[in-house]
């Protein structure tokens, strides 16, 4: 048997046969692999942050309970967080002694906690609320679970003003790893100087200034005065940038906006406002947009 190769479900049947077996097939050499394929995409580093807390949280519970302290719900509480009680009771039934609690620590322990379904973490849902065009072509905050059953995530958003949107089921595609800006700080724009026409951008906007941000796909495109033919483009000299939103017909209030180089921030009024803007640069990025880019123009 090859460890490196077993897929995870193999290494999780494998890991109860017996003690030398767990050993290898827990180890966090192998789950590393296991866990960047299915999981790197849509867990970022407060993902992390979270279940490292929840493992530090842990930690204290089970140092309590050996030292006759602190009463928890005790190991079978927080080890049916790591694997399904009905596994552990089937294990009972057999007369054999559930075997030595995984490390919590662990990677494997992340993993059946990603894959249980029990461990909610932050993420970014594109087109949130599908179906509704008022968030066609952004992506915003979300608490994310998994459920294997349909293989999609539970995706409940935070509250917008009183509205409270209801949970949404969504799939992996329209799923992302936040990108580091938290949702109520505004994006410090590195990118404006480097910014010229046909450049892929992502920028916060907010209906009002008591919502969270989302994050809203666009292109950069020429200045007005720009003769694009025969003297070449020029719009890289300007202090003026246009970012278009390719999406909204001509003459729409959100097709276009204008921002300066060189002094930006937040600007806005009773639509919304427009904050940090960011540069996709990665292709696989660009991809994703473009998947969701609908064929008719919206008003
Ligand atoms: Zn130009």
């Amino acid at each position: 048997m090859h460890f490196g190769k077993a897929v995870a479900a193999e290494l999780c049947k494998m890991s109860g046969v017996c003690s030398y077996l767990r050993e290898r097939c827990t180890s966090d050499h192998l789950w590393k692999r296991h866990m960047k394929e299915k999981w790197s995409r849509v867990v970022g580093e407060e993902a992390w942050r979270k279940w490292e807390l929840q493992v530090a949280l842990r930690r204290d519970v089970d140092v309590g309970e050996e030292t006759g302290g602190v009463r928890s719900k005790g190991w079978m509480g927080w080890l049916g967080c790591v694997w399904p009680l009905s596994w552990l009771k089937r294990k009972m039934e057999d007369g054999r002694k559930p075997w030595r609690i995984l490390p919590v620590d662990s990677l494997i322990s992340f993993y059946q906690a990603l894959e249980s379904g029990r461990f909610s973490f932050p993420a970014q849902v594109y087109n949130r609320e599908n179906g509704n065009a008022g968030f066609l072509l952004s992506c915003y905050d979300a608490e994310i679970s998994y459920n294997s059953r349909t293989n999609k995530f539970y995706a409940r958003y935070p509250p917008h003003g009183k509205r409270v949107p209801a949970i949404e089921e969504v799939t992996w595609e329209r799923v992302r790893a936040p990108i580091g800006t938290s949702a109520h700080d505004l994006h410090i724009s590195e990118c404006l100087t480097e910014l010229n026409p046909g450049d892929h951008i992502e920028i916060q906007w907010r209906r009002n200034k008591k919502f969270p941000y989302g994050w809203w796909y666009g292109v950069v495109g020429h200045l007005e005065v720009c003769d694009r033919g025969e003297h070449g483009c020029c719009c890289h000299a300007s202090d003026t940038i246009v970012l278009e939103f390719n999406h909204y017909a001509p003459g729409s209030r959100w097709r276009r906006k204008i921002i300066n180089r060189k002094e930006y921030r937040e600007d806005g009024n009773e639509d919304g406002f427009y904050g940090g803007i960011r540069k996709v640069q990665k292709k696989e990025e660009i991809s994703v947009w473009k998947q969701f880019c609908p064929a008719e123009v919206q008003d």
